[in-house]
């Protein structure tokens, strides 16, 4: 047997078992579906069902390795070409993934080889081959914990600093999921995003992402003959309250050895902020705050502060994916074909101890895999690897996860 029809057994008969759990989107006869499979290379969309019992016969008979559905809605979504499909609304998306997201541990687990010449190497994969300058180059992007905590906080952020609080979306109003892979998605469902075109989502990115925030505009500014320093109040409502919440943590985490990098009059003024450090907090946590803190800190100063902490407030997400108003995404319930993890779908309260090497596991057993260059991972409590050319007894789960990554084959019998 090949690994391609092991898996597609597998996974057809987890959407067999799992019948009556899969999730069919709302709206479902509006939504064009679109699904890639282990033997074919490329995506199969526009197609669409009547009720949830048909796509979930789909499924069951079918076996995708991939399931995606259209955040879009469409009087008839079957239609091959996206102008006949008839738009009528889109939900907005948000992808939150460790590839945007800098990470140091992708240079531990990250893999790339080079398909002309063989030149391979640790890390992430570079535009063109050091040695032989090719650009035929095959990547193994792998994912661990440091990752996918990363995409987990900024997931957050995402929902309770910004969707919730400055956008007035509810709770109710807000779906999230692992993606089965490297992040998390948040899907939006409101009468009040679905007719926004791609420019109002770019705003709305912008707006996340703190581009070409003016501090002045928000309050920080010398006022007077004396230029007193004025500046925006924690309790301020959107990125003005967002720069205060910011600029007191980014005080508070800084530390001596963090600048040394820094030129001569900047870290001087940056060691006043240290030995003030609580002084300075307390008083730019005041209601009015006072920034007026220091003699030798001016407002050129704070600007340079304020820059950085925007840094450290903005949200990462992937732009193309929150602009894109025809975009097919990950049906939650539905098994990512790179992993074999779950696209698990969480509550908000869910998420903070959600653990994705765990609770995303859906296969249960053993089985012995032919591996070849694997990094470190873990499943449930257990940690693996890494693995050279060898044959290895493994967890179903952690053996589907191989195969589905490629670094695994099935003995041949
Ligand atoms: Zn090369
Ligand atoms: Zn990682």
């Amino acid at each position: 047997m090949s690994t391609a029809d092991f898996l597609t057994n597998l996974f057809g008969k987890y959407y067999e078992d799992n019948f009556d759990r899969i999730i069919s989107p709302s709206n479902l006869r509006k939504r064009e579906f679109g699904f890639m499979f282990f033997k074919y290379g490329s995506i199969i969309r526009h197609l669409s069902f009547d009720d949830e019992n048909q796509l979930k016969t789909f499924l069951a008979r079918e076996a995708p390795s991939d399931v995606f559905y259209s955040a879009a809605y469409y009087i008839q979504p079957a239609m091959p070409k996206m102008p006949m499909k008839g738009w009528e609304g889109c939900d907005l998306i948000f992808d939150i993934d460790a590839d945007h997201i800098e990470t140091s541990c992708k240079n531990e687990h990250d893999r790339w080889k080079c398909q002309v010449c063989g030149k391979a190497d640790k890390g992430i994969k570079p535009d063109k081959c050091p040695i032989c300058g090719e650009s035929k180059i095959e990547e193994l992007k792998w994912l661990c914990d440091t990752c996918l905590d990363y995409a987990k906080l900024e997931t957050i952020k995402i929902v309770e600093d910004f969707l919730i609080p400055d956008f007035g979306i509810s709770k109710s109003e807000i779906g999230i999921c692992f993606s089965g892979h490297r992040g998390y998605h948040i899907h939006v469902e409101s009468e009040v995003v679905k007719k926004l075109n791609s420019q109002a989502r770019r705003e709305i990115i912008d707006y996340i992402k703190g581009g070409g925030i003016d501090p002045e505009l928000h309050g920080l500014q010398e006022i007077g003959r004396k230029k007193l320093i004025t500046g925006p109040d924690t309790n301020d409502k959107g990125w003005g309250g967002r720069i205060t919440r910011n600029v007191i943590k980014f005080i508070s985490k800084l530390q001596e050895n963090e600048i040394l990098m820094e030129d001569k009059s900047t870290r001087k003024k940056l060691l006043t902020l240290i030995k003030e450090k609580q002084n300075i907090i307390n008083s730019l946590s005041r209601h009015p705050p006072l920034w007026d803190v220091m003699r030798n800190i001016d407002i050129n100063f704070w600007f340079l502060i304020v820059e950085r902490a925007i840094n450290m407030a903005k949200g990462e997400i992937d732009e193309p994916v929150t602009a894109d108003i025809h975009r097919l995404i990950r049906l939650p319930t539905s098994i990512n074909g790179k992993t074999g993890f779950q696209v698990k779908p969480l509550k908000l309260n869910e998420i903070a101890s959600f653990d994705p090497f765990s609770d995303s596991q859906i296969f249960e057993g053993q089985m012995t895999v032919h591996t070849s260059d694997v990094p470190t991972f873990r499943i449930g409590e257990e940690t693996f690897g890494p693995f050279k050319d060898e044959k290895v007894e493994l967890p179903l789960s952690a053996a589907v996860f191989l195969l589905c990554k490629g670094v695994a084959q099935i003995l041949k019998t």
